[in-house]
């Protein structure tokens, strides 16, 4: 019988894998975590519930992982969902943010006519590593005159200290700090 009380914490659904994509990272792999409904579904309530009181208006993921976790989310708290996507991939007047990763530099956009100026405007990925794809994110929101509300990362790497780069007066939950 499948007994709730049984299932793993959703974090024992968490994959390091070494060396991946490049020597000397430590991937963190979400797999399989959607692979696990009881699991995900635990995981999905730890990024909405802190949100209720700030209550945002639109929920932006990040390519790739934050598609997932951002539209499960929104789905949720019956918000739109906005892609920031790579670039090259939106069509339409679109606004550009140019970013560092922990492995390589990356280009992320957001059409110009997503969301009217103001929103308040939930950002969500999966991992927080050296902050630059979420601080791209915040400028690129920013670009657009939404208010940054909030920022949902389901892990957060402690030690590359990526939080510096997000804005100290606006709210980032991590749901799991490693
Ligand atoms: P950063 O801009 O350095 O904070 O990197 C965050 C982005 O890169 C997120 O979109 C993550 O999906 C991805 N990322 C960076 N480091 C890792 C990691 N160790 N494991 C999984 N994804 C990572």
């Amino acid at each position: 019988m499948n007994n709730p009380d049984q299932s793993p914490a959703w974090t024992a659904q968490l994959r390091d894998v070494a060396d991946f994509p490049k020597p000397g990272i430590v991937f963190k792999d979400i797999n399989p975590l959607l692979a696990h409904p009881q699991a995900r579904a635990q995981a999905l309530q730890t990024l909405i519930a802190p949100w209720q009181q700030i209550a945002p208006q639109a929920v932006l993921g990040v390519e790739a992982r934050g598609f997932i976790l951002g539209s499960a989310m929104a789905l949720q708290m019956d918000l739109p969902f906005v892609p920031v996507r790579k670039h090259g991939k939106l069509p339409g007047p679109v606004v550009s943010e140019h970013y560092a990763l922990e492995y390589g530099s990356d280009c992320i956009q957001m059409q110009a006519d997503a969301l009217p100026a103001g929103t308040r405007v939930l950002i969500v990925d999966d991992v927080l590593a050296t902050g630059g794809t979420l601080a791209a994110a915040v400028a690129l929101a920013r670009q657009l005159q939404l208010e940054v509300v909030g920022g949902a990362v389901l892990i957060e790497l402690a030690a590359l200290a990526g939080r510096l780069r997000w804005p100290g007066d606006v709210p980032l939950h991590a749901s799991l700090v490693v």
